[in-house]
């Protein structure tokens, strides 16, 4: 089932999520729901807070619904490390038509368990380590706003108050 996606400014989304204690038919229905969810919005990532439910699991999909065997899930995961840099822009479902160009790192190594309860390790670069990092953030409750310098979130939240006062957001 398709659910709604929540927006800046909500307080699940800026809560640090809860670890997932074990792989029960809700969870799986869960991640059912955002597979759908993630589709229908033709998005490359969607973490679990971001339709309201305070865990830590997310899923990325590099191919935006286009290959199914693009789709990851990945449950209480954990960055074992990162190095480099990479600066590129970058949305997020729950700030529509707001971007900005976000530092992140360009590589980095991934432990989660996927729906299987198999536990992987994923090496992830470019794209895929920004996408990795961009939902992992979700989980504690961090959106990319936050990764910008003072002045750059000063100005998007300012546009996000007038969108919103302007009832177009
Ligand atoms: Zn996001």
């Amino acid at each position: 089932m398709r659910r709604p996606i929540l927006r800046y400014g909500d307080p699940v989304l800026h809560a640090r999520a809860a670890p997932v204690q074990a792989l029960t038919p809700a969870i799986d229905t869960l991640i059912d729901d955002m597979h759908e969810t993630l589709r229908d919005a033709s998005g490359v990532g969607l973490a679990a807070p971001q339709i309201g439910e305070s865990l830590r699991l997310c899923l990325v999909d590099l191919s935006a619904g286009r290959r199914p065997d693009q789709l990851l899930v990945l449950i209480n995961p954990e960055i074992l490390e990162s190095d480099g840099l990479q600066l590129k822009e970058e949305g997020c479902l729950s700030l529509p038509g707001i971007e900005a160009t976000v530092p992140r790192p360009l590589r980095m190594r991934v432990r989660a368990m996927d729906r299987d309860g198999d536990t992987r390790e994923i090496q992830a670069e470019g794209l895929l380590a920004r996408a990795l990092q961009h939902e992992i953030d979700h989980l504690d409750g961090v959106l990319f706003l936050d990764r910008l310098r003072p002045v750059y979130r000063w100005a998007l939240t300012r546009r996000i108050r007038r969108l919103r006062r302007a009832g177009k957001w």
